[in-house]
């Protein structure tokens, strides 16, 4: 027989005990229609506080397929991402949600294409974001004009982070090291060719978002931290302006006080400009504390993720 190709499905799971069951069962009807691959399900639980853990330690005592991280507690779905596709062992990597927004069937496509050797990851994107309320859309599609405007990796609107990929793409994942993980900029920036395949947006078979507004806005601006530098720039074409704007206004104030010689009005005029340039400059050193405190988080070099119980065997030290 030809050796089979292994396939490693990454799912990171925070507080998910309703759908590991849900997912598993759907997963493994995909895994008998592609009989000529071999499967490896990483779930990673990222902290969860209910019986996510036990669920999978259930599935991975009758399932040898199954595998596990566990972290010590929530460092969130992006160290998820990287602890995963650290310890998964295929030939081919997936990462998928455990909420079945993701739909499996989705991975044959996926497997065809990769097989044919023309692209070295198949990604999906949602055509509609329908079932999200109107203002997040709003929001979402300014952030990604925004950041493709500013940023010279592509990152696609409505990409989700479902995609599989081949294990040299993996590695390439795996080679930036960064703290502040932005994946669907990660992805873009390794570069290699990418299939994207468009879905209809599906809802959560069970449990509830981990997202809120404000949590989705924070991460935005991570994003646009991460993979551009085009706000650092914002300070000094402000001060530009400002000293422009202040260089007219000394013309101006001169002349009319030759002409006209009206010292003491205007000051209205001086509090709008004095309250202009303070916010400005107080804007501008937002910016540059953002940069900063990332700056200072990536220079800790503190892990990305701890790690407390596995039934994985130790990854290769690549580097
Ligand atoms: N997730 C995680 N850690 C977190 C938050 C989420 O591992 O801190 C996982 C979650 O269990 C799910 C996936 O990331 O499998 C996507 O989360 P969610 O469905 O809440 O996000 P959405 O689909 O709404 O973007
Ligand atoms: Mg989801």
């Amino acid at each position: 027989m030809v050796d089979k190709k292994r396939i490693s499905i990454v799912i990171p799971c925070y507080n998910e005990e309703e759908s590991i069951p849900i997912f598993y069962e759907e997963i493994c009807k995909i895994a008998r229609r592609l009989e000529q691959a071999e499967f490896e399900l990483l779930f990673v639980n990222d902290g969860s506080r209910d019986g996510t853990l036990e669920q999978v330690k259930k599935l991975a005592a009758q399932d040898e397929r199954v595998k596990y991280l566990s972290f010590s507690r929530n460092f969130g779905k992006e160290a998820g991402l990287y602890a995963g596709l650290k310890y998964a062992t295929g030939d081919y990597l997936a990462v998928m949600d455990v909420d079945l927004q993701d739909p499996p069937e989705m991975l044959l496509e996926m497997y065809d294409i990769l097989q044919q050797r023309e692209y070295d990851c198949v990604a999906t994107r949602r055509v509609t974001r329908k079932g999200e309320p109107p203002l997040r859309s709003i929001f979402a599609r300014m952030f990604y004009k925004l950041i493709n405007r500013i940023s010279k990796t592509e990152i696609m609107d409505g990409a989700r982070d479902f995609r599989l990929m081949t294990r040299q793409m993996a590695d390439a994942v795996l080679s930036m090291g960064e703290y502040n993980r932005f994946s669907k900029g990660i992805f873009g920036w390794v570069g290699f060719k990418t299939k994207w395949l468009d879905y209809v947006n599906v809802e959560r078979a069970a449990g509830t978002t981990k997202w809120n507004f404000w949590q989705l806005l924070l991460y935005s601006i991570d994003g646009i931290v991460a993979f551009s530098t085009v706000p650092l720039s914002i300070a000094a074409v402000m001060g530009l302006f400002f000293c422009a704007l202040a260089l007219v206004m000394l013309v101006f104030v001169v002349v009319r006080t030759l002409i006209w010689g009206d010292p003491v009005s205007g000051w209205p005029s001086m509090i709008c400009a004095f309250l202009a340039v303070g916010g400005a400059q107080l804007f501008c050193m937002g910016i540059i504390g953002q940069y900063l405190a990332k700056t200072f988080m990536e220079v800790k070099k503190r892990p990305i993720f701890i790690l407390k119980e596995t039934n994985c065997d130790k990854p290769d030290e690549k580097d």
